[in-house]
């Protein structure tokens, strides 16, 4: 076990490495894992925990990947846009309430794309935030004008690098398409997030060391991992939910693996535990983010069953977020946290 732990960390591991620590079920030997991922991620960041505000501006999406409940198929849902200046206004007052990293989330939604050019300006104007984009695949023009319009980080998962799952899940997609744009994000000077979905129905642990492989030959500066959790108006209605257990060892596997990258405590798995993020964040997580979408809209944004702090407000996601932190063993710092320039203070 702690052979294949240091060949994780000196980066002389094989697939069968990773499979083997996924596969752990000994709680002792587990529990080695997480402590030796926590220290790892101390030894970058300290106890510090970086923050990020979530706004989900438009639940539009021209896609229809099959374990999404905002895909463009489900008919039951009410759809929203918030209009450029009140995105722009809750940029900028996501930085006066103590976020100096926003993410501009929404489904693929193309209606955006010019109005995002200068959505990106004038929050960049105003406030010193990083942003980061996360709304799905464009070409590598438009992935170039929002860069120089002023976006720092793009967000973009792979959700699964197994070929066949891939086209399984994804009707209108093509897994080197949405590699391609990875690299064309990357190309173009972005810090680069990406991630999968832990528990896909037909997903194996050999194609999920596979994707952490790939977090690894990618590079990525963020890498977000959540259990995948059915949402009723979608084809995946009746399969299971991910493993809380299995996602934590993604988490620690690819903290071993990326030692600086920026890994969060997703609310995903808050969703699923009600310690979720805590336990993310004693495992190897270093990020939380908030939901800074407006409540009235929160309710429309359900990605999945069951999202939670649908009802809260900004102050009560403060207070909860410190909390999370706290429990952790860790402090919330105000700063932009970029991977590239982490200082341990
Ligand atoms: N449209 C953009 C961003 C919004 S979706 C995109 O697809 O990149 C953001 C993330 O939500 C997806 O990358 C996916 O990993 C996650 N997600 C979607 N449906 C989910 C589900 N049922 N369970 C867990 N995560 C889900
Ligand atoms: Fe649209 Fe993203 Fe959901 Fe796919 S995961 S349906 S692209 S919002």
């Amino acid at each position: 076990m702690n052979n294949i732990i240091n060949a994780l960390l000196k980066n002389k591991y094989t697939t069968d490495d990773i499979i083997y620590l996924l596969s752990l079920k000994d709680e002792n030997k587990l529990e080695t894992l997480f402590q030796k991922s926590n220290k790892i991620c101390e030894e970058n960041f300290g106890k510090n925990v970086y923050l990020r505000g979530i706004i989900e501006f438009s639940n539009y999406c021209r896609k229809n990947c099959s374990y999404c409940g905002i895909r463009a198929e489900n008919k039951k849902l009410l759809r929203y846009r918030i209009d450029e200046q009140n995105i722009i206004k809750l940029g900028i007052n996501a930085y006066k309430d103590g976020f100096h990293t926003i993410v501009l989330q929404a489904g693929e939604d193309i209606y955006y794309d010019n109005k995002l050019l200068h959505i990106i300006k004038e929050i960049k104007k105003n406030v010193d935030i990083a942003v980061t984009i996360s709304i799905g695949e464009r070409d590598f023009e438009f992935y170039k004008k929002m860069k120089n319009a002023g976006a720092d980080r793009f967000l973009l998962r792979i959700e699964t690098t197994d070929k066949k799952l891939f086209k399984a899940l994804h009707p209108d997609d093509n897994l080197n398409y949405r590699k391609k744009c990875l690299y064309n994000l990357k190309k173009l000077g972005y810090e680069v997030g990406t991630g999968i979905m832990v528990g896909l129905p037909g997903q194996t642990i050999k194609s999920i060391a596979e994707d952490i492989i790939f977090f690894k030959k990618f590079d990525a500066d963020m890498v977000g991992v959540g259990p995948f959790i059915p949402h009723p108006d979608t084809p995946l209605f009746n399969t299971n939910q991910g493993s809380f257990k299995l996602t934590l060892k993604v988490i620690a596997i690819t903290r071993l693996l990326l030692k600086n990258t920026n890994i969060p405590a997703t609310t995903a798995m808050g969703t699923i535990h009600p310690k979720g993020r805590e336990m993310a964040l004693k495992a190897g997580a270093n990020v939380i983010m908030p939901n800074y979408t407006p409540a009235k809209f929160r309710p429309l944004y359900k990605l999945y069953d069951n999202k939670i702090c649908i009802f809260e407000n900004a102050e009560n996601c403060k207070i909860c977020t410190n909390q999370i932190a706290e429990r952790a063993g860790k402090k919330i710092v105000i700063r932009k946290g970029s991977r590239k320039a982490v200082s341990v203070k």
